[in-house]
């Protein structure tokens, strides 16, 4: 039987890049070694994170003055990473989420954190308006995907003071404007590739303004100085990376992944509000179109497990809603097919039937 996989993440990547990531590990550019086997110093592994580092640009038409990393850690290391490197006194954050939350309380380690505005009071459900960012801060970090609560940013603010965000879950999903953002992290394991790289897009001279000692592995400097090559990179991760940034080019760019995910997410979100069964848990304006989170409604409560068990039946993988939202999350990544979600939309649909 096909599967779809809906999983949040370590989550879906296209078939190619798998192949081609096999391959590489069975023999690396013909060579007759693994790319696992080799020395990320060599003339055959260099050309890939030179590559890598240039198709972001070229994806994220990335302007002068920024440099793309690929580091190990993930995003939590980035959590204690961008204090260590941004906050002098005090910080600014948006608190939307586990993630955010995360975030702020490395940051707390470093200096005062003002939270801006959350959405805390209604479990995360909408992304807060109205809110200011202070100019007397050193950095206003916000987090654009709320991977648990299916909440999503999809604009980029103006910030009076440098800003920074955890694209984790939606990096590549459309396009943004970089020059607007002193620092875009995220862990590449839900958009880009296999779990063990982050990637870091990074403003050169937004760097060096604290006067703390930076322990040479956390100090981005280091990292941009040595291309990513300190110490030894997750070079097949990297590898993977590489390929879906070639797949995503392939396929039209940043523009037609943002096609494709507002064209996923309204199948789904349609039959969610059209299903009498189910209810979407996200205010309408906030939903994100990586992460679609929806619930039994009250009086259809006892059908969840059944519902989970005749999904996992037909093929659905991952759909269960993270334990703090409870029931339903569909993870629409950029290597999700139509035909998955229309494979989703008929199976509700058909369960409604039984019901
Ligand atoms: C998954 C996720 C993280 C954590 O990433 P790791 O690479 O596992 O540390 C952080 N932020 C967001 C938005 C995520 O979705």
């Amino acid at each position: 039987m096909k599967k779809y996989n809906f999983n949040a993440g370590p989550s879906i990547l296209p078939r190619e890049v798998i192949e081609a990531t096999a391959a590489a590990c069975l023999d690396f550019n013909g060579i007759g070694l693994s790319l696992m086997e080799i020395s990320h110093r060599s003339k055959d592994f260099q050309p890939v994170m030179d590559e890598a580092e240039a198709m972001m640009k070229e994806l994220l038409d990335i302007p002068e003055g920024y440099k793309v990393l690929f580091l190990g850690g993930g995003a939590s290391l980035e959590f204690c990473m961008i204090p260590y490197n941004f906050l002098e006194k005090k910080a600014a954050y948006l608190n939307t989420g586990v993630w955010s939350k995360k975030a702020i309380k490395e940051a707390k380690l470093f200096g005062e954190v003002v939270e801006v505005a959350s959405s805390a009071d209604k479990n995360f459900t909408y992304i807060p308006k109205g809110w200011t960012i202070p100019t007397d801060c050193d950095y206003f970090h916000i987090t654009t995907n709320n991977t648990i609560y299916g909440t999503e940013i999809r604009e980029d603010f103006d910030s009076p003071i440098p800003m920074i965000a955890d694209m984790s879950s939606d990096i590549l999903s459309r396009p943004i404007d970089v020059s607007k953002y002193a620092c875009i992290y995220g862990g590449a394991q839900k958009n880009i590739s296999m779990a063990g790289v982050t990637f870091v897009i990074i403003k050169e001279d937004a760097l060096g303004k604290v006067s703390r000692q930076i322990p040479t592995m956390l100090d981005y400097r280091t990292h941009i100085e040595k291309g990513s090559m300190f110490n030894t990179p997750p070079v097949v991760p990297v590898y993977s990376a590489l390929q879906t940034m070639k797949w995503v080019k392939a396929q039209g760019g940043v523009k037609e992944m943002e096609r494709r995910a507002l064209q996923r997410a309204k199948i789904v979100y349609d039959e969610i509000d059209r299903n009498k069964l189910f209810v979407g848990t996200v205010e309408p304006d906030a939903r994100s179109v990586m992460n679609l989170c929806f619930v039994m409604k009250d009086e259809y409560k006892e059908l969840e497990a059944d519902f989970m068990a005749f999904a996992t039946e037909k093929g659905m993988v991952g759909v269960k809603g993270h334990r703090s939202v409870g029931g339903f999350r569909a993870s629409c990544y950029n290597a999700m097919s139509i035909e998955g979600c229309e494979a989703l939309v008929a199976c509700m649909k058909e369960f409604e039937k039984l019901h």
